[in-house]
């Protein structure tokens, strides 16, 4: 019988929740309707749930449901708000700010506008993937027309101080945007309190449906300009033409509804089953926590092994366990994390690396299984050495 490994890999995506599931559904059949069509009923109810994931996804973040433009899923809102802000401030300044461990969708823009001409500093992170304020402070010029820094990294779970960098941008008139893939239903966000402009979002990192997000766009102090990236019909007030994707906009609303509604129970139990594995697998000598150890996702652990081989540890851990090594986003590539590298690792420890995440679905019966399996085959690598 082939049984399927542990899925310990939810910074990559997670199962859609069935109570999600079954609020998308009529919206595939007999509530078929566009919302942008307004003279008939298919229209209204059509647009009425996407009014409502509107105002869930509004209050979640405190915005105002107008500030919400919907996206196929992080990678272009995070496009959509760098490239857009450049091209709408290009005159007011030429400069970008960015750190070493965001995304690939956060740096590989940046770095398409560095070759348009673009200035873009990319800072270094601290030995626990945190943010050097100072280092912000100090990189921030007359010229400086976005700082865009992620809420939850997706390989070592760390938590930016968005509070701080918020303050420190509006006090020098810079635009402030945050990557909140991985934050969104799982910590406390707040685009009035942590002073954000603009905050991208997706759905299947929080148990909704792949290949819907949204980019939250300040209206007011101030209102923030943003070129379309894309053209067509007007739809989200024109900042992203395309006929609005019902089913997967009412299970994003759905889904972050009973991530809000189960936030603060859920962080306890994932923090207890990090605690759990951590408790077990620190035993291993060589072993290494990446990433600071109380400022990250409850439900995130990442690990570097001293004196084996990466390749062979993920292929060792493979038959029981779902994870990966790095994140899946750039696994294309065989190149060690730069993640990783950017908390100080040697190449070789970047590749000797594990990233567990755990999730909704994970029990404790799972998470023993996979600490004795994991340390099984670390040591049995050791020894071979
Ligand atoms: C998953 C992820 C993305 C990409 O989101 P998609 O909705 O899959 O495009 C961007 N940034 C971070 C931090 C992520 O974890």
């Amino acid at each position: 019988m082939y049984i399927r490994p542990i899925y310990l890999d939810c910074h990559a995506t997670t199962a859609v929740d069935e109570r999600v599931l079954a609020a998308m559904l009529p919206y595939f059949t007999e509530k078929f309707g566009n919302p942008a069509s307004i003279s008939h009923v298919y229209g209204w109810e059509a647009e009425a749930a996407v009014k409502q994931t509107r105002e869930i996804l509004a209050a979640a973040i405190n915005a105002t449901p107008e500030e919400i433009v919907f996206t196929s899923g992080a990678t272009e809102a995070n496009n959509l708000a760098i490239k857009g802000v450049a091209e709408a401030y290009f005159k007011k300044g030429q400069h970008i700010i960015t750190i070493a461990t965001e995304h690939s969708a956060v740096i590989d823009p940046c770095n398409y506008l560095k070759s348009l001409g673009f200035e873009i500093t990319i800072l270094p992170v601290q030995k626990d993937g945190l943010i050097d304020l100072t280092e912000l402070k100090n990189a921030f010029r007359a010229e400086t027309i976005l700082v865009s820094v992620m809420a939850a990294n997706n390989e070592i779970g760390v938590l930016q101080p968005l509070a701080e960098i918020g303050e420190m941008c509006h006090e020098h008139q810079i635009l402030f945007h945050t990557d909140a893939a991985q934050a969104i239903g799982k910590i406390p966000l707040d685009v009035q309190a942590m002073k954000i402009d603009l905050m991208s979002l997706t759905a299947h990192k929080v148990y909704g449906p792949k290949g819907i997000g949204a980019l939250y766009v300040r209206r007011r102090n101030p209102r923030v300009q943003l070129a379309p990236q894309q053209h067509g019909g007007g739809h989200e007030r024109g900042m992203r033409s395309g006929t609005l994707y019902t089913p997967q906009i009412v299970g994003f609303g759905k889904a972050v509804e009973i991530a809000l509604a189960e936030q603060a129970t859920e962080t306890q139990r994932l923090t207890q089953l990090r605690q759990r594995l951590w408790k077990q697998l620190s035993q291993v000598e060589g072993i290494h926590l990446n990433g600071h150890p109380q400022q990250r996702l409850a439900g995130n652990l990442n690990i570097s092994v001293e004196g084996v081989d990466g390749a062979a540890l993920l292929l060792g851990l493979q038959p029981v366990m779902a994870v990966s090594s790095g994140s899946a986003c750039s696994s294309a590539t065989t190149a060690p994390s730069h993640v990783l590298t950017a908390l100080g690792h040697s190449e070789k420890l970047a590749y000797a690396s594990v990233r567990f995440g755990i999730g909704r679905f994970t029990t404790e019966e799972e998470i023993d299984i996979v600490a004795k399996h994991a340390i099984a085959t670390i040591q049995s690598l050791q020894n071979k050495r």
